[in-house]
């Protein structure tokens, strides 16, 4: 078992390194969930989570992985078709779900690891009849990084709604959910908040709630009506994990005193020491490896390296974990040929460092 000075070994893109002093907060007690010392509980909750979305608007807090909240996007849009920005593979589970739910979808794809242009976006919308579109902010799967707030901005140009899913952008990466008057954005627990998986968190705005509340056919668990009736109660429509929310209550205490442009700043820190190491290291060791996705689209969360030619992904990853640091493989069709790094969460610089001497020393063999 890891223990606090050795913090800094876990470097997955999801799930990320939980600090010790999180993961003993899930060793309180449970409490009765319809009481008023729950209400508290999630009263103080609110305060810390509107602090990392930036808004006025209720949070909600789903016992599910962020899927569950893709889906209760989804759920949630009027009759219409939708249009789904398809970079990577999570991208593509949003178009997936949507279809899934018997939506009419249409993708507007690129490339993984190309972003969306907002220009292209507006050209597709103006053809008409796109009620909403699906966006991932941080795609996981490549690093790459769409800039949410134009794409939105133009998506409410032509008159369609805006779901964003911030899985491994939200708290490490620039969201402001009031100030760019954004329709929907989700997240989950375990990746740049540095939780455990199992909780999922969503923000929608008063517009969307009430569009929602025409909609038929929303389902049960993933509806945003109901979730939004129980937040103004401080309550969940379900049992809530409380474990879990025990140790979102440590977290948010630790986020609110670091202050979220500070956590941003930090991820953009995290981000240019990989990109000057990967110029360094090349430059110092021979080693061919280079990140897939342009400069200026790159996650401040995650990075998909290019491994150098005859280096494979499995084994290159077994082989930094023989030296105490867990990277991942590339997702995907990119499994063979990347590696990604997650340097969100809790991480730092200096933490880092050991991941990229950990991952040359594999790359000598
Ligand atoms: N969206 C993105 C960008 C992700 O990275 C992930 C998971 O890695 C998901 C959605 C799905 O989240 P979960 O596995 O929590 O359901």
């Amino acid at each position: 078992m890891r223990t606090d000075s050795e913090f800094g070994s876990f470097f997955l893109p999801g799930p990320t390194e939980v600090r010790k002093e999180v993961l003993a907060a899930m060793l309180k007690p449970m409490i009765p969930h319809r009481s008023t010392e729950f209400e508290e509980l999630f009263g103080r909750l609110q305060v810390g989570l509107r602090s990392v979305f930036l808004t006025s608007r209720p949070v909600f807090i789903a016992a599910s992985s962020g899927t569950g909240m893709m889906e209760a996007a989804v759920r949630a849009v009027p009759p219409g078709r939708i249009l789904s920005l398809v970079n990577g593979a999570f991208s593509e589970r949003f178009a997936h779900i949507a279809e899934m739910c018997s939506r009419d979808v249409d993708r507007y794809e690129v490339p993984w690891g190309s972003v969306h242009s907002a220009d292209e976006l507006d050209s597709r919308l103006s053809k008409g009849g796109y009620r909403a579109i699906t966006v991932v902010q941080s795609e996981t799967s490549t690093g790459a990084l769409n800039d949410v707030r134009r794409l939105s901005d133009v998506a409410h140009s032509r008159g369609a709604l805006c779901l964003i899913d911030s899985v491994s952008g939200l708290g490490g990466a620039e969201l402001r959910f009031d100030d760019w008057k954004l329709d929907y954005v989700l997240t989950g627990s375990q990746k740049a908040l540095a939780l455990p998986p199992g909780l999922a968190f969503a923000v929608a705005s008063a517009e969307l709630v009430e569009l929602a509340s025409q909609v038929e056919g929303r389902g049960v668990y993933f509806d945003i009506v109901e979730m939004d009736r129980f937040a103004s109660k401080n309550q969940t429509p379900a049992t809530p994990a409380f474990s879990l929310m025990y140790a979102l209550e440590v977290q948010l205490e630790a986020i609110a005193r670091e202050g979220i442009e500070n956590r941003w700043e930090r991820h953009e820190e995290m981000l240019d020491r990989t990109t000057s190491w990967l110029i360094e290291s090349s430059r110092q060791t021979g080693i061919a490896w280079e990140n897939i996705v342009e400069e200026g689209n790159r996650s401040p969360t995650v990075s998909t390296i290019r491994l150098p030619e005859g280096m494979s992904g499995k084994p290159f990853v077994a082989r930094v974990k023989e030296n105490g640091i867990q990277v991942a493989t590339g997702y995907g069709k990119l499994g063979d040929t990347t590696f990604r790094i997650g340097h969100m969460g809790d991480h730092n610089v200096s933490t880092l460092e050991r991941c990229f001497a950990a991952c040359e020393r594999a790359a000598a063999g």
